[in-house]
């Protein structure tokens, strides 16, 4: 059996480490502070934001609830983001996507202030990243990257496949495992690859973030490959009283017996994924309060 990932466990030893950081600014009078808007009322969305708002909550930093109705129009939107760029208690501005059809996300993204885009999404921090600069990195490629460093995964040489290419995830992660202190050999692929299993086979380091439930199943992975599923699928079960439960992008038992490492959904990278986000916030708090 592989060796557990537990993203749970390292999410929570992340959250410790800032404590100390909320207490000294605290000392100062100053509480982190993340907006969250939420608009609309997709299932997933809502449980995701409530997640978010309660790991603030937890640390002492302060939560902005917006939820706001699918009707709201994109300049409403627009004029609530630059409402909080100028606000000084918010630190951190999280849109949570996808947002309703007929609202452009590019044009929300592009309104929030790069100094408190704490999900590192606006193109002035996808630029920095990508130039190496310092910036707020993406949340879950982030994640992603802590969890394959603590397993003390040698990703010096290593071929790392990427099954996705979206701007929040799949493109940022290649971009992330190329740098040189990472140094590894990056192929990405997505629906145009022309033999999946052929590409995922010689990945040292195989990440799943395609959104395709248990699509990368046991013949797909080389033997020891260290295996990070990104994936989150609601699948039908009628034996939940919910209906239906998570899956992951991996077919976890198939592949569990035949990679080094591997982790698990839940419990993976989805608690990565929103401690990097607090990260990040305590981060742009730090820096506003050193600017005071
Ligand atoms: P997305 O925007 O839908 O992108 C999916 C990517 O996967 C696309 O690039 C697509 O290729 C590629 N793809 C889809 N089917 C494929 C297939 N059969 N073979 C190869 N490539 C395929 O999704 P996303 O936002 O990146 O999210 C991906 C998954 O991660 C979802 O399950 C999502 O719920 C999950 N997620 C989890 C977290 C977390 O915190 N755990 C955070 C974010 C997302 P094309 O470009 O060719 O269409």
């Amino acid at each position: 059996m592989a060796t557990l990932l537990d993203g749970k466990k390292l999410a929570e030893d992340i959250r410790k480490g800032l404590m100390p950081r909320i207490s000294a600014l605290a000392a100062k009078g100053v509480v982190p502070g993340l907006a969250v808007l939420l608009v609309g009322e997709d299932p997933a969305s809502v449980s995701y934001v409530t997640a978010k708002e309660k790991a603030c909550a937890e640390l002492g930093m302060k939560s902005f609830e917006q939820r706001l109705p699918a009707s709201t129009s994109e300049q409403q939107i627009v004029d609530i983001v630059r409402a909080y760029n100028d606000d000084p208690l918010v630190h951190g501005i999280l849109v949570q996507l996808p947002l309703p059809k007929g609202v452009s996300e590019a044009r929300i993204i592009e309104a929030i202030s790069p100094e408190k885009d704490v999900d590192g999404f606006t193109p002035i921090n996808v630029g920095r990243m990508v130039l190496g600069e310092q910036c707020f990195l993406p949340c879950t490629p982030h994640g992603v990257i802590k969890l394959i460093e603590v397993a003390g995964v040698k990703t010096a040489g290593a071929h790392a496949v990427v099954v996705g290419r979206s701007n929040i995830v799949g493109k940022p992660l290649a971009n992330l495992l190329t740098r040189k202190s990472i140094n590894a050999t990056v192929t990405v692929c997505h629906t145009g690859t022309k033999d999946l299993g052929a590409e995922t086979r010689r990945a040292d380091i195989l990440i799943a973030c395609a959104g395709v439930p248990e699509l990368i199943k046991g013949d797909m992975v080389k033997p020891g490959a260290c295996v990070i599923d990104v994936g989150v699928n609601r699948v039908e079960d009628a034996s939940r009283a919910k209906g239906w439960r998570l899956v992951g992008d991996v077919d976890f038992d198939a592949v569990k017996d035949i990679a080094g490492s591997i982790t698990p959904v839940p419990g993976g990278v989805g608690p990565m994924t929103i401690t990097m986000l607090l990260y990040n916030t305590v981060e742009s708090a730090e820096r506003s309060a050193g600017k005071a």
